[in-house]
């Protein structure tokens, strides 16, 4: 047999950049669950399968609806029995791994589309998993090394040690209470028996019978991206379960991934290693059932670690070399159901884990994605791996550590359409993705059939010591092959002569002698025999030494036209770097050009943005001050506004005053009996009586009133000084004030009234409706006794002007006086039957109406 090629626990970089294989994705789609379903996925050939929407979803695209055609390494149909599936996409891998190589395998698609039938298959009809395993057996069985020569070390590490460390290992274990791997053969779970097919004789073609092997299983869940060991043997507390601890990932020192403290066991049988996968089986559905879970949520992995070691040069022991040890791995992954959230109705918390669970298969088509593009348009995007649990823990795969193949599983019911169609388009994507092929690595230079070089000897061996009659095997100790030989030979009688006629020993002597010389000659002839079948040997050897440097000329040569080949294609490559170094430069250039401008422009903006910064600011001042104006000018107005209602307010307080005045002067003549009231032609009289009451209200004025003088007699020729203020307004009435003679003034002067006897101020105002009234003040003048005149105010005429349509003032029936209005209230009335006298110092604070009297000037006669 020949020695197999190896790729023990590489470092990243021993892969073959130039040969890449890309990842294998097949299809399997499963027979629908029952013959009245909708299907709406239908296998064309071998590697084509076509989907069509259902009924209810067709998309009519110039009257006929869209069909899709995907296209995989190879379709399997309905009808495609676990054993096919196997040997085309699984076989391969086995036989990596026993070479030395890693792989990978996983399933892929949505829940109920047999994933898990496809990996683990059921009683009867065992899946990927129970063949792998049963495979390896078939293959490796004879050449397994004794239990614990291999021993994994928790660093993704393996160590030899000899078989007595060994064999003395097995006893301490063997002594401990409850073993943890079952020895020797035991009676199967009858819920997995069949699963194995005990009948395929399925195994590797190269096995190196050189190497002695190790097998060892472990068995991960992810979920919620924490990765729980499936094979730990925890504390079992029925009432009271601790939910399990979830476990990390670490890198070793060749960067490859691997779960920490993660159980791995020694398995020596198909049987025994599925026995272990369904333990943890058992203990992944009992999670799932106490911690309320759905199991088609979580990421399954089963990882199988082959370990091989060379013999020595007898082909007796394990070489207790280090380096010289393969481990290689093959992990097989039954992922979560590839659906999206919502269609599971998941809630609460179970949606968070769906979520989660998206998560990771997100990042596995994010990591498919980068790969993709990076490969595609030789970008060097970050592929983020460490996203999830799951890319992570695979990640080596995608840069080179082995073979990676996929299943994609489909359901052809109607319902999953459209989920199936996102899992066909991430399952083309994915075949875009190349891996790196891993480099073969020598051998390890021993010369290869030691093992089958002694055992033939043995056989040899016994197969003459049958012929001699003796026992074979007897005793432990075996003979060695020069005690054998001699051994064969007859043996010599005794020859002392004793007696001189001894006639017996003699001849017996020559007997035996003759006998040894006889089998001497027949060895002598065996080894000539043996000799020149060596020699026939030797030279077949040679031949096929010669015949196989032949061959290995011809691959040179073939090699060499291959290097030419590439060496014009390499020197194609280094022309079109030429052209494109050239393009680059122009494009420098013009990039320079760009960059200019933009620089230009950038300055240009930059001096439009320090002016358009000065504006601001200068309309912030401008803001300011306006605002302070504004501010000032409406301080100075609330100022003036308030010196006017002062003034107005002091306006008020003196009429108010007067009209107080007035009103004690009223009482004072209306307390006076009727009858004593004077009358116009007395007034006279009255006037030499001392001064009125009313004259001299208090408070009274700072200067008496003076005695005033008898008033000129009136005639029918008395004169009026008319004083019409300079603001009068004069009104359209019909009745217009008019007085006969008289001197009319806008200010009195001393000198009119000298010369009159009468007084008429005309005074308007605003009556209370908003029309202009006009009052005609009369009065008497007198001659003061200290020289200046006086007047004593005897009536007041008003004249109002009313619309009739107005609102009435009072209530009374209208005056039918035709001087009207003037008199239309009590008031007035009152008013204008009493005389009032009134003086007061020219300049007092008194109300503009009354100020109508002149102070003579003392100079003045
Ligand atoms: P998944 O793991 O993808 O959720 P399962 O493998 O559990 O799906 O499959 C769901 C059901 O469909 C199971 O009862 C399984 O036996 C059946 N099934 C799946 N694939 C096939 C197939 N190729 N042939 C027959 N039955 C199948
Ligand atoms: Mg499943």
């Amino acid at each position: 047999m020949k020695a197999a090629a190896r790729t023990p626990r590489r470092p990243r970089k021993a892969t073959n950049p130039t040969q890449k294989d890309p990842v294998g994705v097949y299809c399997r789609v499963r027979p629908l669950s029952r013959a009245d379903q909708e299907c709406c996925i239908e296998v064309i050939n071998g590697t084509t399968v076509q989907i069509h929407p259902p009924e209810g979803y067709r998309v009519f695209r110039n009257g006929e609806y869209r069909e899709t055609q995907y296209s995989f390494k190879e379709v399997f149909g309905t009808l495609v029995v676990q054993k096919e599936l196997f040997d085309v996409v699984a076989k391969p891998l086995v036989e990596d791994l026993i070479r030395g190589k890693n792989g990978l395998l996983f399933t892929y698609g949505v829940t109920g589309s047999g994933k898990t039938h496809t990996m683990t298959g059921s009683p009867g009809d065992g899946g990927l998993l129970p063949r792998c395993l049963a495979m390896i057996f078939n293959s490796i069985g004879p050449f397994q090394a004794k239990r614990f020569v291999f021993k994994l070390d928790d660093k993704n590490g393996v160590d030899v040690q000899s078989e007595v460390e060994a064999l003395l290992e097995r006893q301490r274990r063997e002594a401990l209470p409850t073993p943890k791997t079952p020895a020797g053969k035991r009676q199967l779970d009858p819920q997995f028996a069949d699963m194995i097919d005990a009948r395929d004789p399925c195994r590797a073609e190269e096995v190196d019978e050189d190497n002695v092997y190790g097998v060892f299983v472990s068995y991960i869940e992810i979920y919620n991206n924490y990765i729980y060991d499936l094979l730990e043997e925890a504390p079992c507390d029925s009432i009271k379960p601790k939910p399990p601890q979830s476990k990390i990932l670490r890198e070793d020192q060749n960067h490859n991934m691997y779960v920490t403290g993660c159980t791995e066991v020694e398995v020596k049988s198909t049987e025994e290693a599925f026995e272990v996968f369904w333990r943890g089986q058992k203990k992944r559905r009992i999670a799932n059932t106490q911690l309320n879970r759905e199991s088609s949520r979580s990421h399954s992995v089963f990882i199988i670690k082959l370990a091989q070691a060379p013999l020595d040069a007898d082909g007796d022991n394990v070489l207790q070399e280090k380096e010289q040890i393969t481990l290689s791995q093959l992990s097989l992954v039954d992922l979560a159901g590839s659906e999206r959230t919502n269609r599971t109705k998941a809630e609460g918390n179970r949606l968070r884990e769906a979520g989660n669970i998206n998560q990771s298969l997100m990042t596995l088509r994010t990591c498919i994605e980068v790969l993709r593009e990076n490969q595609l348009y030789g970008t060097n995007k970050m592929v983020p791996y460490r996203d999830s649990k799951l890319t992570h823990l695979f990640k080596n795969y995608f840069d080179g550590e082995g073979k990676v193949r996929m299943i994609v599983c489909v359901n052809p019911k109607a319902e999953d359409y459209e989920e199936s169609l996102q899992v066909m388009r991430f399952a083309e994507m994915t075949q875009e993705v190349e891996v790196a092929r891993p480099l073969d690595r020598p051998l390890c230079g021993l010369t290869p059939g030691r093992r089958l070089r002694n055992q033939a000897f043995r056989e040899e061996l016994s197969r003459k010591l049958e012929l001699r009659g003796g026992p074979v095997g007897a005793g432990p100790e075996e003979p060695s092959a020069a005690e054998l030989f001699f051994q064969s030979f007859p043996p010599l009688p005794p020859c002392e002569l004793l007696d001189i006629n001894d006639d017996q020993t003699l001849p017996k002597l020559i007997e035996a002698l003759e006998q040894r010389h006889k089998m001497r000659q027949m060895l002598t002839e065996e080894f000539a025999k043996n000799v020149l079948a060596f020699k026939t040997m030797l030279q077949e050897f040679d031949s096929s030494v010669a015949s196989k440097e032949n061959y290995i000329q011809g691959k040179l040569a073939e090699k060499e036209k291959t290097i030419t080949g590439q060496k014009t294609e390499l020197e194609r490559l280094e022309k079109k770097i030429k052209t494109l170094e050239y393009k680059i430069e122009i494009l420098e250039k013009t990039a320079t050009i760009y960059e200019e401008d933009k620089r230009n422009l950038q300055q240009e903006l930059e001096s439009k943005s320090q002016k358009l910064q000065r504006q601001a600011s200068d309309k912030r001042r401008l803001e300011a001050r306006l605002q302070g104006m504004v501010a000032e000018t409406s301080l100075k107005w609330e100022k003036e506004c308030e010196r006017r209602v002062a003034a107005k307010q002091l306006e008020m307080q003196n009429k108010l005053w007067v009209k107080d005045e007035k009103l004690k002067q009223l009482k004072a003549i209306v307390t006076e009996p009727r009858a004593e009231r004077p009358e116009r032609p007395s007034r006279e009289r009255e006037r030499e009586k001392p001064l009125p009451r009313s004259v001299s209200p208090s408070p009274a004025p700072s200067t008496p009133v003076a005695p005033l003088r008898p008033r000129r007699s009136r005639s029918a020729g008395e004169r009026w000084v008319d004083h019409r203020p300079p603001s009068h307004v004069p009104t359209e009435t019909l009745l217009q004030p008019r007085v006969p003679r008289a001197i009319t003034v806008e200010a009195p002067s001393e000198r009119a009234l000298a010369r009159c006897d009468r007084y008429l101020l005309t005074h308007q105002e605003l009556a209370s409706d908003g029309e202009i009234q006009t009052k005609l003040i009369k009065g008497d003048v007198f001659k003061t006794r200290g020289g200046g005149q006086a007047v004593q105010f005897t009536d007041i005429e008003t004249l109002k002007q009313e619309s009739p349509t107005g609102r009435k003032r009072r209530s009374s029936p209208p005056n039918p006086d035709p001087a009207g209005d003037a008199a239309d209230s009590e008031w007035t009335d009152v008013e204008t039957r009493c005389s009032v006298a009134v003086e007061m110092r020219a300049g007092s604070a008194l109300g503009p109406g009354f100020q109508h009297h002149a102070q003579p000037k003392r100079r003045k006669p």
